[in-house]
């Protein structure tokens, strides 16, 4: 498969190389030029575990991989760090499937991507004969940074620079990036939301001056960020295989399509899905779950998208976005690669921060369902879930739980629901706590403890004893400062 810039570049890139750049010249993101088909049916990858088929969904769009590479990429991911031995596992509450990505080491499901995309890059640079040290930038609204943080820590070759807003993550999520060890591991918060971190990003990537400064140097930049189609692909695969799964608990029959709800942010997760559905896989409805930040419901209702609005910090932070870079991947596919139509959107969107799509383009997005819970509606979700099943979800998984049932409601469907959650209700402890009744805390580690003794349910390793780890990186910098910090931590 080979892989083309969203924005009009037509230059064609192997997987490798599309992965190493991260993001083309032209600021468009890597796509693929088809989407393949999948390379066995659902019903004959019955019984294979996690690890096989996420080999045969990567070896599909990166079959410049030999199968032996991929193996070893694949293995070097998923064979520890994982506490759960399906790795991705379909919990049924009620009638519905709830597919949990979050038995990694930090606990979301950033890990199921980003334990693989090292491997995936050392691969590439290795087959590519690349010589330069890679510096990952990486902005986060606080779980890809510390996934990709751990993904990356002391490999060999690579440096990684996380940036998240000051006030926009958790207690917890602040707390497991500022405590990262690694040689090559550095963490700053900015003064500014999620869209302001990734907008320092991205500008960073196209200054041409400063990237010719850094090759001088040695050095090439890349990205851990949904932007980088070596963390898009991973995610394909936990759709397929829930298919199976669902097919081998005598849920669906195969063929049978299925809905999918997904909590959504900067449209990596559910974009993947659609990918799932392209090869092949039958899903129905792409549930968009937005917070109150939901730009993309007002999207999918109207064919507008707008950014002119408030950023709201909610408590699902990992959602506060405004602007969803993965879409543009959505937009190129659904007008049969056009991308001088998907340069034209967006660069309408940075100069008059908002873009409309023609009706025909619309027309071609009626798969998609979007809806949004407030913050009081995420609370409200968490506590009648747990008081009906005693099944505990975070506030993020809560949200598409909610407007998957304002679906239902509005239409009746009956499908296999499958609600995607992407965290463990530990990374949200304060919000989950209050949801349940619970009395807040003045230590946040605390309670922790007093939920796990509430609700029964085990601490994720990787959340354990995180007061008791030593802060190594503490630095807050302006956003226009972005770029001296990477020059910083280089020390170059
Ligand atoms: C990143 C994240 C999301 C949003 O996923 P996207 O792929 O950015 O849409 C949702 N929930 C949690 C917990 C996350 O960490």
């Amino acid at each position: 498969m080979i892989f083309q810039s969203t924005r009009g570049d037509e230059k064609k890139l192997s997987g490798a190389k599309a992965i190493i750049k991260g993001i083309a010249d032209d600021k468009g993101l890597y796509a693929p030029v088809e989407i393949p088909k999948l390379p066995l049916l659902p019903k004959d990858m019955v019984g294979m575990t996690y690890e096989e088929v996420a080999k045969k969904i990567l070896l599909a769009f990166f079959d410049d991989f030999t199968e032996e590479e991929m193996e070893r990429c694949v293995l070097g991911a998923y064979s520890k760090g994982f506490d759960s031995a399906e790795i991705a596992p379909i919990v049924h509450v009620g009638d519905k499937a709830v597919l949990e990505l979050y038995h990694g080491r930090t606990a979301a499901f950033k890990d199921m991507a980003l334990s693989i995309l090292p491997h995936l890059l050392t691969t590439a640079l290795e087959k590519e004969g690349e010589k330069k040290k890679i510096c990952i930038l990486t902005a986060t609204s606080g779980d890809t940074g510390k996934a990709a943080l751990e993904g990356f820590a002391d490999v060999e070759g690579t440096e990684i620079i996380v940036f998240y807003p000051e006030d926009g993550v958790s207690t917890v999520q602040k707390r497991q990036m500022i405590t990262q060890q690694g040689k090559n591991v550095h963490v700053y918060a900015i003064r500014g939301n999620f869209d302001n971190a990734q907008s320092g990003v991205k500008e960073i990537f196209n200054d041409e001056k400063f990237n010719l400064a850094m090759e001088k140097n040695n050095v090439r930049l890349s990205s851990a960020n949904s932007i980088n189609i070596g963390r898009l692909v991973p995610q394909v695969a936990y759709y397929v295989f829930s298919y199976v799964k669902l097919i081998e608990a005598g849920k669906i029959k195969a063929g049978d399509e299925i809905n999918i709800a997904v909590p959504t942010g900067n449209f990596g997760n559910i974009l993947a899905g659609y990918y799932a559905a392209k090869m092949g896989i039958p899903i129905n409805k792409f549930i968009c779950a937005s917070n109150e930040n939901k730009v993309l419901t007002d999207f999918f209702n109207t064919g507008k998208y707008d950014i002119k609005r408030d950023f709201i910090l909610t408590n699902s932070p990992s959602m506060d976005i405004l602007i969803s870079s993965n879409l543009e991947r959505l937009l190129f596919l659904l007008s049969d690669n056009d991308s001088g139509e998907v340069a034209r959107l967006m660069s309408a969107l940075e100069e008059e921060n908002e873009y409309k799509i023609s009706d025909g383009l619309k027309d071609k997005m009626s798969d998609f369902y979007g809806g949004y819970a407030t913050e009081e509606e995420v609370k409200n979700t968490i506590e009648k879930v747990y008081r009906e099943y005693e099944y505990l979800m975070d506030t993020h998984t809560a949200i598409a739980y909610k407007v998957y049932e304002d679906y239902v409601k509005e239409s009746g469907d009956e499908r296999q629901a499958l609600i995607v959650s992407t965290a463990s209700p530990y990374k949200f402890s304060e919000s989950v706590a209050e949801a349940i009744g619970m009395e807040s805390m003045e230590n946040p580690y605390e309670l922790l403890v007093k939920l796990s003794e509430e609700t029964g349910i085990a601490i994720p390793e990787g959340l354990m004893d995180l007061d008791k780890k030593e802060v190594r990186h503490s630095e807050v910098i302006d956003v226009e400062s972005m770029k001296d910090a990477v020059v910083e931590a280089l020390n170059i």
